[in-house]
């Protein structure tokens, strides 16, 4: 798994198209996936939209068989995808599914944001103590079409660490 890196100044799509290439230049063995996760778009990092994943993938010589996505519910947020609102998590799962493919994404990672909704800041907080907030998390870990992927906490170590964070997930959990 990668974050897809900076653009420096070359402009997006110029950026893209190098994180593309330099794909390509890749031997990927047949058995192995790697995971693009979305940005929270903070200077000139690319892979804040979904687009841009999909452009990235779409360039270079692999597909999503080889190249699939992991969200970062922290990025996401920051990134401008409001998972706070019920709403919001609807118009990302829409966007999504004209992107990138709701079935290409394999895996999510868990966090709550410091930061606002298109703050473009990337700062974890314990799930539920941040912008995105206990209902939030509830709907998005329960989404049907998000609920049978892998989950992996990625919250800060202070304080209450990975044990306490996972507890929390559980509880927000429903019934499968
Ligand atoms: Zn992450």
């Amino acid at each position: 798994m990668f974050h897809p890196g900076s653009h420096t100044g070359a402009g997006v799509e110029t950026g893209r198209t190098n994180v593309a290439n330099r794909l390509s230049d890749l031997e990927i063995p047949d058995e192995v996936t790697l995971l693009l996760e979305n940005t929270a778009g903070t200077g000139t990092t690319i892979g804040k939209q979904f687009e841009g994943i999909d452009s990235i993938v779409e360039q270079s010589e692999y597909d999503y068989s080889q190249v699939g996505v992991c969200l970062d519910t922290c990025h996401l947020l920051a990134a401008g995808y409001d998972l706070a609102a019920g709403d919001g998590l609807d118009e990302m799962i829409a966007e999504l599914d004209a992107s990138i493919g709701v079935e290409n994404v394999q895996y999510l990672h868990l966090n709550d944001s410091k930061h606002p909704v298109g703050s473009e800041k990337d700062e974890h907080k314990h799930i539920g103590e941040g912008e995105i907030g206990d209902e939030g998390f509830e709907r998005f870990i329960n989404h049907d079409r998000l609920c049978d992927k892998p989950m992996v906490v990625e919250t800060p170590e202070n304080e209450k660490g990975g044990e306490w964070n996972i507890q929390e997930v559980k509880e927000l959990r429903n019934e499968q």
